[in-house]
């Protein structure tokens, strides 16, 4: 039946709006009455916006590069902290807390250049050198 579809005006509205909506392609096709990839083809001809898959967009933390060069001051979850190397390089990697338990975290103030540690850090690294 989808070789006698024709696109109408209708119909053409009736993708533009869903697709404004953000309604899944495939609903969209449900809607009308066609395939996805019939949806998805017109969308395309018309020039109609990316669509950006709602799951991809709050997922993955290796696609947000922005806070490489934004705001480094928040606190990142841990495995991005140890994932990210550029990051710790400029942050105080002094351990708070034990590895082992849920609460562990880094210190991440920025660090006094060419030390490991921020100043708070450092003096305790130091005198923690002198002592033993
Ligand atoms: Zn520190």
């Amino acid at each position: 039946m989808e070789k006698n579809f024709v696109w109408n005006e209708d119909k053409l509205n009736k993708l533009k709006k869903l697709w404004d909506e953000g309604l899944p392609i495939t609903k969209i096709g449900n809607e009308i009455g066609v395939s996805r990839n019939a949806i998805a083809g017109k969308a395309h001809r018309m020039g109609l916006p990316k669509r950006n898959s709602p799951i991809s967009k709050s997922g993955d933390p290796r696609k947000n590069q922005q806070y490489n060069n934004s705001d480094t001051s928040k606190v990142l979850p841990l495995k991005i902290m140890l994932r990210d190397v550029e990051w710790s390089r400029n942050r105080c990697c002094w351990p708070i807390g034990d590895p082992k338990l849920p609460g562990f975290s880094f210190c991440g103030t920025s660090i006094i250049p060419g030390r490991p540690y921020c100043e708070e850090h450092s003096n305790l690294a130091y005198t923690n050198t002198r002592e033993s």
